[in-house]
């Protein structure tokens, strides 16, 4: 594992322990080695993990499309700040530099780039093990509707699985390095129906 991208919202939240582990998950990208791949904002938990990385002295690349680069203020200080047309490339680029991703808090924008990742490996499209920092059970609400799912058979245990959570960021960077992401194929029922 050499990059790591990381997904989070562009504000604050509501909780001070979000800003925290923004800080120390940034912290421990660059500690580890790892380059930090992200959306390139300046604002909110996106630009404390930015911040908190380069302070460690770790290289960070930026992703943002043009129409946002004024929105959410292009972080100016980063290793790289690639400026792409459009959202979907925003996102293909974060992916294909990225080896392992990590969502920390966030809303809309966080949920939908994390969701995009997780079926791309479910599909097969790439295998790269993802993971939630689960700061103070912000994700529990969301985990408890994706057990739902499982017991509905609209998902399989193994690809709920998929996505590792912690909530400690290092711990979660650790067990990422370890993760070695198998094709499960994601058909539940092609034989039955
Ligand atoms: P949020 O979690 O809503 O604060 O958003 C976090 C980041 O996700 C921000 O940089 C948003 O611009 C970005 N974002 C929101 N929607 C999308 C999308 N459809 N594709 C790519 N990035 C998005």
């Amino acid at each position: 594992m050499k990059a790591v991208c990381v997904f989070t919202g562009s504000s604050f939240g509501a909780d001070k322990a979000f800003e925290e582990a923004a800080r120390s998950l940034g912290a421990a990208i660059a500690k580890r080695g790892f380059t930090l791949v992200y959306g390139g904002a300046s604002v909110g938990l996106m630009g404390a993990v930015a911040d908190s990385a380069l302070a460690e002295g770790g290289e960070v690349i930026g992703v943002l499309p043009k129409a946002l680069a004024d929105l959410e203020l292009a972080h100016t200080g980063l290793t790289e700040l690639k400026i792409v047309d459009s959202m979907h490339a925003r996102k293909t680029a974060m992916a294909d530099a990225a080896d392992a991703f990590v969502s920390l808090p966030g809303g809309l924008g966080t949920l939908e780039e994390t969701f995009e990742v997780w079926t791309w490996t479910q599909l097969g499209v790439h295998a790269k093990p993802l993971g939630f920092v689960n700061v103070n059970g912000y994700y529990e609400g969301l985990l408890t509707f994706l057990d739902h799912a499982v017991a509905s058979g609209f998902v399989k245990q193994k690809h709920k699985e998929l996505a590792l959570v912690d909530a400690d960021p290092d711990a979660l960077l650790e067990a990422l390095a370890k993760t070695d992401v198998s094709y499960e194929p994601k058909w539940i029922d092609r034989q039955n129906r």
